[in-house]
């Protein structure tokens, strides 16, 4: 695996000029982004502005065209093929918990089912080791006594709380959200938003793409504002929100404040 070396504390995760493609259509114009070890970035900006594309990018969900990416020092897109770069991707990917819109749990199998499979499949664990680490984990949200329930028989609120377990589980160095709350009626939204604080206690490192921007207020030490695949500001919660410079924030903002 491919490492910096540098006597500056490691970053958790460095995006580097990072351009992505579609076709003629550049959805990411050279991003750079870094994120300290327990810091916690929300990303904010209109529909289709490359945000989903970024977190993407960083868990190799999509491949850059060019760029680079870093997680805790070891490159997540590194120029490795065939099988290496395989091992290599599924090594880093289990360090970063993904979270998504939609869930996307089994549903055919159950609340602990989906928290232990990637834990019997990719660390190797026993299911009775596997089982106590999904206890844990489901206590952690709240969700307990759901281990032997199907997700359909779970409201949004407690799906996406399964979600966020399952990638608690894996012990990630990182959790990236994607709008983990759109999706929810609004009197769930604020079970996840807690959760999501109480891992921000905890200083897990976190990149949410939110909609709301009073929970990005609240937990974010940095807020990001992307527009047609740049970062057009980017600072303190405080300073974004209260005082943003730039015009095209401020239009954004208007919409929401
Ligand atoms: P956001 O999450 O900020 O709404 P996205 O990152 O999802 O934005 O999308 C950025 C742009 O890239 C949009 O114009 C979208 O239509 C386009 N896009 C995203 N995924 C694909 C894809 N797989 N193929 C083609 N275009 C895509
Ligand atoms: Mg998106």
């Amino acid at each position: 695996m491919t490492t910096t070396s540098s006597s500056a504390p490691r970053p958790m995760v460095e995006v580097r000029n990072a351009h992505k493609r579609y076709g003629a259509l550049e959805v990411l114009k050279g991003i750079d982004l870094t994120v300290d070890r327990g810091r916690i970035i929300a990303i904010i900006g209109p529909s289709g502005s490359g945000k989903s594309t970024l977190l993407r990018s960083i868990n190799h969900l999509e491949t850059l065209n060019e760029g680079e990416i870093f997680l805790d020092g070891v490159q997540v897109n590194a120029p490795l093929t065939g099988a290496a770069f395989e091992r290599h991707i599924n090594a880093v990917r289990q360090q970063m918990g993904m979270v998504f819109q939609h869930f996307n749990l089994f549903p055919h199998l159950t609340v602990g089912r989906n928290v232990t499979l990637a834990l019997t499949l990719l660390k190797g664990m026993s299911e009775a080791e596997a089982r106590e680490v999904a206890r844990d984990q489901l206590a952690k949200v709240g969700l307990a006594d759901r281990m032997d329930t199907h997700p359909a028989r779970l409201s949004g609120g407690q799906k996406q709380r399964v979600a966020i377990a399952r990638a608690l589980a894996m012990g990630p160095k990182v959790m990236l959200f994607d709008e983990a709350t759109s999706a929810l009626d609004p009197e769930l939204v604020d079970e996840v938003n807690l959760v999501m604080k109480q891992l921000a206690a905890e200083h897990m490192t976190m990149l949410i793409v939110t909609h709301e921007m009073r929970f990005a207020e609240e937990v974010a030490d940095e807020v990001l504002f992307m527009d047609g695949g740049v970062v057009v500001e980017q600072g303190p919660p405080a300073e974004i929100f209260r005082n943003p410079r730039q015009e095209r924030t401020r239009g954004f903002l208007r919409k929401y404040l």
